[in-house]
């Protein structure tokens, strides 16, 4: 259940490319991988200035996200929330391949990428951080960008969730916090350290219910913490409970510049990793970013909304809305009331939400022509908007307050009511003969033909 087992699977569905040009670990990955189109898995085999590979692009699609964890679009909310619901303990297994090589902290020698122009410098995205509190009875793995600072230094930005509750538990008794930081994991445990199951809940557990109970860890030698045995690359630090540095600007999920702002430093002592570790690239504001953080969002508002209306058809945390803020979400209503009873499920699900749009289940939520449509033909804002002002947000939009995260949310009811007849907002449809559909198909390959 490794990283490297899940690209040979993709490798074989022809969902790789290799560049073998030499690239530039500044700016140069980050532009290929932001201008290359269809986010395939993309394998920069030659990297300039290292002797390692660095991969990217690995959870771009939700098709590939689906791959990994064995299921299929329609079934992945409900097995994401099963998985969060009935976590499963990993195995920890005393060996495993990520121990090939145990040697001195080098931070300078990981081919660790700048993203964007303003970035404060090279920053690891792809890393999940775990941790667990004093008297190891909570465990919790989630992913933290990190700023490279020197060989043996970074700066970690530490959201107010699970991890800086366990770090402020550690500060309380005076002392700094154990982390293993890993990088090059099996899909599945990116995707449920992405999650948020309740403080308590170890990801770990998540991601092993994902696989089937295939997941195994193994301790780190000089911290007390816990990490993938198959990861390619593990880092074992230190969280400090005193010394902080500034953050950032960073580019994060909006694809705007995060703020600058004291964050504490981990320290790294020891470096587990394969031979010829593969390292992960994740681009910041790119469609793997917004998956990994929208997918178990979108099974949260999928859950949360299936239990205030009749039926929930789809969720989509759109792209154009940073895979964060903006939702679509098509339902089956039975009352009138109902999409505004689904937009409140939807805002309480995930906080961050700003702007949400329902749709009824005929208009596909994935289409933004299609949901475009239903605000034009089914929507009223004096009867079908709500604006909630003041309420917690997502410190990451630019236009909310990004130190309270105070914003103002915005609710659209793009269902069609069910006071007038039904056939007033029915979409015209032409009834399709076979021998149309023929010539309609035949035009459509003559067009694939040309490379359109
Ligand atoms: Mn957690």
């Amino acid at each position: 259940m490794s990283l490297r087992e899940f690209l040979e699977r993709m490798e074989d569905q022809g969902e790789v490319i290799h560049v073998k040009d030499s690239v530039s670990v500044d700016f140069e990955i980050s532009a290929i991988m932001k201008s290359v189109p269809n986010a395939p898995i993309i394998f920069f085999d030659n990297v300039e200035g290292f002797n390692v590979r660095v991969v990217g692009n690995v959870c771009a699609t939700r098709r590939r996200l689906c791959l990994a964890i064995g299921t299929t679009q329609d079934r992945l909310y409900r097995d994401l929330i099963e998985a969060i619901n009935r976590p499963e303990t990993p195995r920890i297994v005393d060996d495993g391949p990520v121990r090939e090589v145990v040697e001195e902290p080098k931070l300078s020698r990981i081919p660790v990428l700048r993203h964007f122009e303003r970035d404060a410098g090279p920053y690891i995205t792809s890393a999940i951080v775990s941790a667990r509190s004093p008297d190891g009875k909570i465990e919790n793995v989630s992913v933290h960008r990190l700023l490279v600072l020197d060989d043996r230094r970074m700066a970690i930005r530490l959201v107010p969730r699970h991890l800086f509750r366990l770090w402020s538990m550690a500060r309380e008794t005076g002392r700094s916090l154990d982390v293993a930081i890993a990088i090059g994991v099996h899909p599945a445990v990116l995707l449920a350290a992405a999650s948020s199951p309740p403080f308590g809940v170890s990801e770990y557990g998540v991601a092993n219910r994902l696989l089937n109970g295939r997941l195994t860890l193994i301790k780190c030698e000089k911290v007390d913490a816990y990490a993938p045995a198959e990861s390619e690359i593990i880092l074992e630090g230190r969280i400090s409970h005193v010394e902080e540095v500034p953050e950032g600007p960073f580019v994060d999920i909006t694809g705007a510049y995060d703020a600058r702002r004291m964050q504490p430093i981990v320290e790294v002592i020891n470096v587990m990793r394969r031979e010829d570790y593969i390292y992960q690239a994740l681009l910041p504001g790119g469609p793997e970013h917004m998956l990994l953080m929208g997918l178990p969002r979108e099974a949260a508002i999928y859950d949360a909304v299936s239990k205030v209306v009749p039926e929930v058809r789809a969720v989509n945390l759109t792209m154009g809305g940073c895979g964060w803020l903006h939702a679509v979400i098509s339902i089956r209503k039975q009352s009138d009331g109902d999409a505004k009873n689904a937009l409140l499920a939807a805002f309480a699900a995930h906080p961050s939400l700003k702007h949400a749009v329902i749709v009824d289940e005929d208009v596909d939520v994935f289409n933004m022509s299609d949901v475009e449509w239903a605000i034009a033909t089914r929507f009223q804002a004096s009867e079908d908007l709500m604006i909630i002002r003041n309420v917690r947000g997502s410190t990451l939009d630019p236009s909310a307050d990004m130190e309270t995260g105070l914003t103002t949310k915005v609710g659209l009811d793009a269902t069609a009511p069910l006071t007038h007849p039904r056939d007033r907002f029915e979409r015209a449809r032409v009834p399709v003969s076979e021998r149309a559909l023929r010539v309609i198909e035949e035009v459509r390959r003559r067009l694939e033909g040309r490379g359109g």
